[in-house]
């Protein structure tokens, strides 16, 4: 596509920025309206003739259809409980809404903390069946950096995983999506580890889509798999980009931003929105009309600040369809509006993306089978008043068993609520059930804490009270932060704990970050390897038979 610039680029971008920054303000107040054409920008170029359709009205836009999906985090399948989903399914309401112009786009989490079917495969089975659903481009989210650049560079370019090979067949060809990064650095190079934004060209529509995840990534992510990365806040590294794209002649900003917030209305509502994402709207420039936000697992469709800002929800249940309107002559953008639609069954299936999950379903069905144990009574992630699951205590024991002896030769185990993903019913234990209950596949370390560092551990962590084994402890909810817990709450091999006293502790690596004290560390293997071995050893498992956390 050529266009001819009826300006220098250059000096109409500076002069479209400075049109929208002096308008920016009085727009923060049309928050809710429907967003409106920027009368004071006009067009900085004429299209080629030959890309306005012949015999459109003048009055009817260019619509393009920009369909958006988050967090999909390798649900190949339909999720049970909502029966939506799959990505059969998926790829099914994006063919049949990819009418005319179009464009299938992702905002991170696409892989990571994945079912089975795609975990066991390093998420080669998602990158697969997205790739065949038609997805173009995704912003990053935290959890596709939970193995580490190298391996999300793997699932990017293709190659087989270092360690396991390739599991699913002789190779792996990588994505055909294409990941966009533009505030995730490299700090030796100072690059950004992918193209920070794609424009796209439809018919006179120049669409720049920009990838972010959270600037808190760090925060949700093993400090090793994000070791010598720069994540910089969102909306200066938007503005940074901002001339550079207007100087390439966009006509309208998709921002795919792995962050958002969370509403009590229906799919489609944006009831009691609360959450970073109206601020990020607000801060954004008016050039950035529609943001595809993710990360917060919960489905709305809002305007705000004269923006469409969508979340489709998890694991591909609920998909974005936004329409983008666009002066056929110009190219100016006129407007547009969202629609999130549920990703029902009644259609028929897209073939190709089936293929690619039938293979996975086949591959991972007698590895999920395989019985590891059985559970005398349901381990639930349910708390109770005090904050104790059953599920949790057990993993906790789990873990205790794994290092209880040489070298790590813990004294206790503490486990992260955040760390439990699914509950396990009474009965036979699969492999495939303890993996969705543990699918993070989390290092366990162990270390040497004095009694006050631990009773400072156990008291930072109440907002969520820390799951344990080998130990019981008792706090007051209602004293204040910092008093409540007392050294005589915590009961350690039957003695109250001494704050002078050396234990040994183990925890997953995601909370020994969060710790980030204690000597002689031990690493022993993975949370759910614990698990698996602590089941195939002591079954039938049951919850404990006296609580370790209460009220005081
Ligand atoms: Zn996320």
């Amino acid at each position: 596509m050529r266009y001819t610039w009826s300006v220098a680029p250059r000096a109409a971008a500076r002069l479209v920025s400075a049109l929208a920054l002096a308008l920016a303000g009085a727009w923060g107040a049309a928050c809710g309206d429907e967003p409106r054409t920027r009368a004071a920008a006009p067009p900085v170029y004429v299209p080629d003739a030959s890309v306005v359709p012949d015999a459109a009205p003048a009055a009817a836009p260019f619509v393009v259809h920009v369909l958006a999906l988050s967090d999909f985090h390798g649900a190949l399948d339909a999720s049970a409980a909502s029966g939506l989903g799959g990505a059969e399914y998926l790829a099914a309401h994006v063919a049949r809404r990819s009418t005319g112009a179009s464009i299938f786009v992702g905002a991170g989490d696409l892989v990571g903390a994945s079912p089975l079917a795609s975990g066991y495969f390093h998420d080669e089975g998602a990158v697969e069946a997205l790739s065949a659903a038609g997805l173009a481009l995704s912003g990053l989210g935290n959890h596709e950096l939970d193995e580490g650049l190298p391996e999300l560079l793997r699932l990017q370019r293709g190659g087989c995983h270092p360690v396991d090979g390739c599991r699913a067949a002789a190779t792996f060809a990588g994505a055909r999506f294409r990941y966009l990064a533009a505030n995730v650095r490299e700090r030796a190079t100072g690059e950004t580890i992918f193209a920070p934004y794609e424009i796209r060209t439809f018919g006179p529509a120049r669409i720049a889509f920009v990838g972010m995840t959270l600037q808190g990534t760090p925060q949700t992510t093993l400090a090793s798999s994000v070791a010598g990365l720069d994540f910089a806040e969102e909306v200066s590294t938007m503005n940074a980009l901002l001339p550079r794209i207007l100087a390439e002649g966009a006509t309208a900003i998709v921002l795919l931003l792995h962050q958002g917030s969370r509403q009590t209305g229906s799919i489609d509502a944006c009831d009691g929105l609360s959450g970073p994402i109206a601020d990020l709207a607000r801060r954004l420039p008016a050039e950035v009309r529609v943001v595809v936000s993710g990360h917060s697992h919960v489905a709305y469709n809002c305007l705000l600040s004269n923006k469409i800002v969508t979340n489709s929800g998890a694991k591909g249940q609920v998909l974005t369809d936004i329409e983008l309107r666009f002066d056929r002559a110009s190219g100016a953008y006129t407007g547009g509006a969202a629609r999130n639609v549920p990703v029902t069954h009644d259609v028929p299936p897209d073939p190709a993306v089936l293929a690619v999950v039938d293979r996975y379903r086949s591959l991972v069905a007698p590895i999920a089978r395989e019985a590891v144990g059985s559970l005398a009574a349901p381990l639930r992630r349910a708390e109770s008043l005090a904050g104790e699951s059953a599920l949790g205590a057990v993993v906790a024991d789990s873990m205790l068993a794994a290092t209880a002896a040489a070298p790590a030769l813990a004294d206790v185990a503490l486990m992260n609520s955040g760390g439990l993903r699914a509950d396990l019913p009474a009965g036979e234990l699969t492999y495939g059930a303890a993996y969705e209950a543990l699918p993070f596949a989390n290092p366990l370390a162990t270390v040497s804490l004095n009694g006050g560092e631990l009773l400072g551990f156990l008291e930072s962590n109440l907002s969520s009270p820390l799951q344990v084994a080998g130990m019981t402890y008792a706090y007051d909810p209602t004293a204040p932060a910092g008093a409540r817990i007392a050294a005589a709450d915590v009961v350690i091999g039957g003695a109250p704990l001494s704050l002078a006293g050396t234990y040994r502790v183990t925890v997953s690596a995601y909370l020994f970050d969060r710790l980030a004290i204690g000597t002689g560390k031990v690493t022993s293997g993975e949370d759910l390897d614990a698990f698996v071995t602590y089941a195939r050893a002591r079954s039938p498992l049951a919850p404990p038979a006296t609580p370790r956390i209460t009220l005081r």
